[in-house]
């Protein structure tokens, strides 16, 4: 069986992975996809139905049954993509801090990941998709052939999500940001597991173009050799 051209991007957050994932994305004529935004629609959406978000029997549930659109943004406000969940456009309300504060505890459930990770499988099988998330080389996609693991320190990731925040007119505390990104790479160690033959890259220091460059240096494909989507 040919392998399937998949690109997986994973490491912990504010690393980068999704504005490199899109311009990666973009240069191969891939679809890009964000794993991270069906859990944090998951965790708006136990928010939103006042379910609680330590009763993994009543999320799982939830999960099952969740539909989540991610299409082409359709505003253009900045935004990479839009979802919608149940006819509403919640893309922005994936970034509030009730759901980053609640997404991790969400996603750490078995029953939810299996039905996520389902459905992330069905979207990479299609091929010709940049997948980005925690998991996805290790456990999602292992058969992929080109797995990037993307780190930056955390002093530069609080510096990056502070500076986009503050792009986009909200008030933003480094040292309280620094602390945020800490407490979710403390509760997302357990599914952070580089596959072992994902590259390692760090995006300190370095431009999202750099980085697009050093990657695709690194897995060979700066003359196209992938194909496009279409
Ligand atoms: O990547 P992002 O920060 O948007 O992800 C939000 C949260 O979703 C992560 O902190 C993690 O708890 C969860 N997540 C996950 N598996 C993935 C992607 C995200 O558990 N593949």
């Amino acid at each position: 069986m040919d392998t399937l051209p998949v690109i997986t991007i994973d490491g912990p957050a504010g690393a980068g992975k999704s504005t490199l994932g899109e311009r990666l994305a973009r240069r191969l004529g891939y679809l890009y996809f964000d794993t991270g935004i069906m859990y944090r629609a998951l965790a708006w959406a136990v928010l939103y139905h006042g379910i609680d978000p330590r009763d993994s029997i009543a999320v799982a549930e939830l999960a099952k049954t969740l539909q989540i659109q991610v299409n082409h943004p359709h505003i253009a406000d900045g935004r990479q993509y839009s979802v919608q969940v149940d006819n509403q456009d919640i893309t922005w309300n994936l970034r509030q801090p009730e759901v980053e504060a609640n997404v991790s505890l969400v996603a750490s459930y078995p029953q939810v990941r299996e039905i996520m990770r389902a459905r992330q499988r069905a979207i990479g099988e299609t091929g010709h998709v940049v997948m980005v998330g925690r998991d996805i080389g290790s456990i999602v996609m292992p058969d992929a052939p080109y797995k990037i693991y993307l780190v930056a320190s955390l002093e530069e990731r609080a510096r990056r999500r502070t500076a986009e925040l503050q792009i986009r007119g909200h008030h933003a505390d480094l040292a309280q940001i620094s602390n945020e990104i800490a407490r979710r790479d403390s509760l997302d160690q357990h599914i952070m597991q580089p596959a072992p033959d994902a590259i390692v890259v760090s995006s300190d220091g370095q431009t999202p173009d750099e980085v697009v460059e050093t990657i695709l240096r690194s897995i060979g494909v700066a003359h196209g050799t992938l194909g496009s989507r279409n």
